[in-house]
């Protein structure tokens, strides 16, 4: 039988802290009970925002933390190919459409609406700007040059469910859910499953890679609890084995004051050149020294 798979799939968008720390022994630590591997995965489709040079440190900080991996690291920019696919499958069952406004258009288009709804991130609803454009219009709106934003009809996609979607929870929200939680996609509103800049976005990386990659249990922070319920629901329409999910608490700064005196830097690395040891940062955050 294969060994489970564990993974972390850090951003290689800045230096990792005492949070990606959590995670990553969070997951080392449920790849022993399982008897199972470490899955390292670079998360670095945002081009604009990952350097390469943080995915090195990445790599140096996770070693120096005792963590180790089965080679090869996944990196998702090596695997564009395959996530365009999965948009390309979505289109063709009518899921998705083009938006080509601006995010200043878009937010011109929320001005004076009261109450308007919010995602669980806090951000506004998509007032549907773009939805329901006629052929022409949309031609019209090709030919400004303006590169369109793919986003997912959430009412026809929802449509194409034949049960409400769930998720099988093993740690907790931040609500403190667990066990079968329902899943709440339409939380997200019309959501970006192809972004502008990059063509491709998170939520379609991260699905198509935990199945790719045989992951049966995500383990993550609570801060991703919320998006499960897209996870869910691509992974439905994509016909994607589903995993659980095993969402842990998230680090915050009363840990870093605790570890690192001055505090303005929580970095692996500024703890480090602090002089503080790895067992030191894994018995602080609850874990065994090695
Ligand atoms: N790459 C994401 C992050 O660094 C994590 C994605 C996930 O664990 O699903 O926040």
């Amino acid at each position: 039988m294969r060994r489970p798979r564990f993974r972390f799939a850090p951003s290689p968008n800045g230096e990792l802290h005492l949070g990606h720390a959590f995670s990553a022994l969070f997951t080392q630590a449920r790849a022993r009970q399982s008897d199972g591997d470490f899955i390292l995965r670079i998360e670095d489709i945002d081009f604009i925002r990952c350097r390469a040079a943080y995915a090195d440190a990445i790599l140096e900080d996770l070693r120096w933390l005792g963590i180790e991996w089965l080679e090869p690291v996944r990196r998702q920019s090596d695997h564009l190919g395959l996530y365009r696919d999965a948009l390309a499958r979505l289109d063709r069952m009518g899921l998705l459409y083009p938006c080509y406004a601006s995010r200043q258009q878009v937010r011109d288009a929320l001005v004076g609406r009261k109450n308007w709804p919010v995602d669980p991130d806090g951000a506004p609803l998509y007032p549907g700007l773009h939805k329901g454009l006629s052929r022409e219009e949309r031609a019209e709106l090709e030919r400004t040059g303006m590169p369109a934003a793919w986003r997912l009809d959430m009412d026809r996609a929802l449509a194409r469910l034949d049960q409400p979607l769930t998720f099988r929870e093993q740690g907790s929200g931040p609500q403190g859910q667990g066990g079968l939680v329902p899943a709440h996609p339409e939380r997200w509103g019309d959501l970006v499953l192809g972004r502008r800049d990059i063509g491709v976005s998170y939520h379609i990386a991260v699905v198509i890679d935990d199945a790719e990659q045989g992951i049966e249990e995500i383990t993550r922070g609570q801060d991703l609890f919320h998006a499960t319920g897209v996870h869910r629901l691509l992974q439905a329409l994509l016909e994607l084995p589903e995993p659980t999910y095993r969402h842990h608490r998230l680090i915050g700064d009363e840990m870093g004051r605790k570890l690192s005196k001055s505090a303005h830097d929580r970095s692996l690395r500024s703890l480090r050149e602090e002089g503080l040891t790895a067992a030191e940062v894994r018995v602080t955050l609850g874990f065994q020294p090695s």
